[in-house]
């Protein structure tokens, strides 16, 4: 007999989703969770948000506490790694010399965090964010008063400046894009941001990179490529991840040519029994018709869940929009759809007005849609007009119009 019926390595949202999952359908089969973290498995959005900004508590980033687990016949080993996947006898070995076997296995192993390969980036004071340590040892450098650059002008760069600079840090913040979330922002959106960010005494550096980080022993300054020599005393870097699928590679699963791992529509991998959830996972979406892999904390959440459930045997197709929110100082905003590939928005409501929503178009068609300040009842239809095929030509005019109600195009 098999050491568990599952087996999960991760300590992340998607390991501890599958684990409601598996005893939706399965109240028995004991589980076990291997994890190469000192917690029990936890989300990550609040580590740059409420936890970093000392106004939440460990209780709110971990997921499920000791009980939860004791009372499902479910075991979580902290602190180790799996290594190696040996997939004829359905084995993983640790790095503590013991190996398990399972009869099903997920992997949701998640990424780590980039590390700019510039010089002087291992110097002391040189953060990075993805685990709570990170997330500790930013706040106890960041003091009030104390100079911090952070690097990078996506998600994670907008959201640790906006937590430092609300903490009474002095920010700068400098990124490779015209404006902040240029990625998935439309220009006003980014401008807007940019405003914010001024408004709390944040100065940004658009469109350059870092060149070097200077300093002995610590971090004293950011040269950036302009010639600028940014003085701090710390500085973070939110550049974007690298997946954690070494273990699937050594075990042969098939990957896509980004190193994610390639699952069919119930999020199987190329191993009958063995399965990927969260931000590794590439499945072929039927919205879009194509494969996608989406590092947000709601795929993780559903994934792992709807992974953990057919592992037990439920068989069910993951068929959910992507969706993702983010929080920038007082601005919050929830995005459906995929905004990979956009070339242009229509806008409903206004900016100004804090009630507005952008639909995106890549090419004609509507691929999604960014919504802040919108009113509730607008949130059902938002998700279920995305994916639908709307095309420009006739869907803009009604989206900008805000007498015709949304649900008039579902
Ligand atoms: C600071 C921060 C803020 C974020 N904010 C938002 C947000 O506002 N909105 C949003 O939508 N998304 C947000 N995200 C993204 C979201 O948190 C991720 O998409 C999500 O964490 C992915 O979950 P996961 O379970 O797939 O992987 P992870 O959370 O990365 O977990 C993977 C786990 O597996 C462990 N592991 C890896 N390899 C092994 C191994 N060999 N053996 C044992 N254990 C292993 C890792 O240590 C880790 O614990 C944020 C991310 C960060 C870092």
């Amino acid at each position: 007999m098999a050491d568990a019926r599952f087996i999960i390595i991760g300590g992340g949202l998607a390991a501890a989703r599958a684990c409601e999952g598996i005893r939706e359908v399965d109240p028995e089969g004991n589980i076990l969770i291997l994890t190469q973290e000192d917690h029990l498995p936890y989300q990550r959005p609040p580590l740059s948000k409420g936890y970093l900004a000392g106004r939440q508590n460990l209780d709110r980033v971990i997921v499920h506490d000791d009980a939860y687990y004791g009372e499902r016949n479910i075991r979580v080993r902290t602190g180790v790694t799996a290594e190696r996947i040996s997939r004829r006898g359905r084995k993983v070995a640790l790095n503590t010399g013991e190996t398990f076997e399972y009869e099903e296995l997920l992997l949701a192993t998640g990424g780590r965090a980039w590390r700019l390969p510039l010089s002087g980036a291992d110097l002391a004071g040189v953060f990075t964010l993805r685990t709570i340590e990170d997330a500790d040892a930013i706040r106890a450098a960041a003091r009030s008063g104390a100079r911090a650059v952070v690097i990078g002008g996506s998600f994670i760069g907008c959201e640790v400046a906006a937590t430092l600079a609300q903490r009474g840090v002095q920010v700068t913040m400098c990124f490779l894009e015209e404006y902040p979330l240029q990625a998935v922002a439309p220009p006003e959106l980014g401008a807007h941001i940019a405003r914010l960010f001024d408004a709390h005494g944040a100065r940004l550096v658009a469109a350059t990179r870092p060149e070097r980080i200077e300093g002995e022993g610590h971090v004293r300054a950011v040269r950036l490529e302009n010639g600028e020599s940014v003085p701090c005393d710390l500085a973070v870097m939110g550049v974007g991840i690298r997946l954690n699928t070494q273990l699937a590679r050594d075990a042969d699963l098939d990957l896509t040519d980004f190193s994610a791992i390639v699952v069919d529509e119930t999020l199987r991998t190329s191993d009958p029994h063995i399965w990927a959830a969260g931000d590794i996972a590439a499945w072929p979406d039927p919205h879009y018709g194509r494969r996608l892999r989406v590092e947000h904390w709601d795929v993780a959440y559903s994934q792992g869940r709807q992974a953990g459930r057919n592992m037990a045997g439920a068989g069910e197709a993951y068929t959910r929009i992507p969706y993702f929110f983010s929080d920038i100082f007082d601005l919050s905003f929830e995005v459906w759809g995929n905004l990979d590939d956009w070339d242009r928005t229509v806008a409903r409501g206004s900016l100004e007005a804090n009630s507005v929503s952008y639909w995106y178009f890549g090419g004609d068609v509507l691929v999604g849609v960014l919504a802040l300040g919108r009113p509730d009842d607008e949130r059902g239809a938002m998700e279920q007009l995305v994916g639908r095929g709307l095309t420009y030509d006739n869907a803009a005019e009604a989206l900008a119009d805000e007498s015709t109600p949304l649900n008039d195009l579902l």
